[in-house]
């Protein structure tokens, strides 16, 4: 009997779980809208159940919205703690899921977890070290891959938050972060687009003017990722990021703005090869969920 693993992908907007020994055996999925904490992680236990039933299941691997505490040695590790989604600030996610199964369970950021999925399942990604994953959704986040493991710190890193070169003329909008109004999430998200052109991003023709302004903004985050991390290379994902063309857009801006000064043949002759698309699609955080099961218990996914 081939173990199977569980990997839970919780977002703000729905859960995504799991059952699958790696990217190629999957045996079970089901996604479902995150509503109060209670009632939602019942259905991610209730989803587990027959694997655990079956002595299948042998972990268990989370990637949560946050902020969340990562520090195992702190009183709420595996917690959900100050966000501003009603109901949900302090649940004790992890502890949840414990509780029910008592198996090994893994805890990350929803987008290290995408990061380790990206790395850990993509033969050509795992070579790349530093390695980032960035996501241009309904929120931005950018998960961290440095000596082989996902970067926490003092609590985790928080680039959607980046403060932003804002041209108030060009763009007068601003910006929608509850925190600090125009920061690249208060720029740049889904949200934001719809907010500031009164209808959704994927609704924008090709040639309106908002996505030459969102290739900027997504361009200048990344090229202050490439100062700080010196990634060997970035996955750039969400659903904002989908948009045709606008990978090639960025990725020019990135080149114009870095002006020559990183000299590096990754991003001066190979950049199509250095910002890409997931390869897993949309199945990045849960599979990346699943591997971190299997490290946990020092297997190689
Ligand atoms: P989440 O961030 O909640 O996990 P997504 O990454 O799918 O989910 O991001 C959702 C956001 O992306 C929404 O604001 C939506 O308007 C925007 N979006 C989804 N698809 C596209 C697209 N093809 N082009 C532009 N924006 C899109
Ligand atoms: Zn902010």
């Amino acid at each position: 009997m081939k173990p199977i693993y569980g990997g839970i992908e919780a977002g703000g907007t729905k859960f995504v779980c799991m059952a699958a020994s790696g990217p190629d055996e999957i045996i079970a999925e089901t996604r479902f809208p995150t509503t109060q904490p209670g009632e939602t992680i019942q259905k991610a236990v209730d989803f587990f159940a027959p694997f655990l039933q079956r002595g299948e299941l042998k972990a268990i691997g989370i990637g949560s919205f946050g902020p969340v505490d990562l520090d195992p040695a702190s009183p709420t590790y595996g917690y959900i703690t100050t966000t501003p989604k009603p109901g949900w600030a302090q649940t004790d996610l992890r502890g949840g899921i414990l509780r029910a199964f008592d198996l090994p369970v893994a805890f990350e950021t929803d987008v290290n977890a995408a990061a380790i999925g990206e790395h850990s399942w993509t033969p050509e990604n795992s070579r790349f070290d530093p390695f980032l994953y960035v996501t241009v959704g309904t929120g931005i986040g950018v998960g961290v891959i440095a000596n082989g493991r996902p970067l926490h710190g003092l609590v985790h890193p928080e680039m959607g938050h980046f403060p932003l070169p804002h041209d108030w003329r060009r763009d007068p909008f601003p910006g929608v972060c509850p925190y600090h109004g125009d920061c690249f999430e208060g720029l740049a998200t889904g949200p934001s687009m719809k907010a500031r052109w009164g209808q959704p991003a994927e609704t924008l023709p090709d040639d309106h003017p908002g996505w030459d302004l969102e290739a900027e903004y997504i361009a200048l985050g990344l090229v202050d990722m490439i100062y700080a991390y010196s990634p060997m290379r970035i996955v750039l994902g969400g659903g904002v990021a989908q948009h045709p063309g606008l990978h090639e857009r960025i990725r020019g801006k990135v080149l114009r703005i870095l002006n020559g000064y990183v000299r590096s043949p990754a991003i001066l002759e190979r950049i199509d090869d250095y910002i890409i698309p997931p390869t897993l699609g949309g199945r990045s955080g849960v599979l990346g969920a699943i591997a971190l099961a299997i490290k946990l218990l020092g297997k190689k996914p």
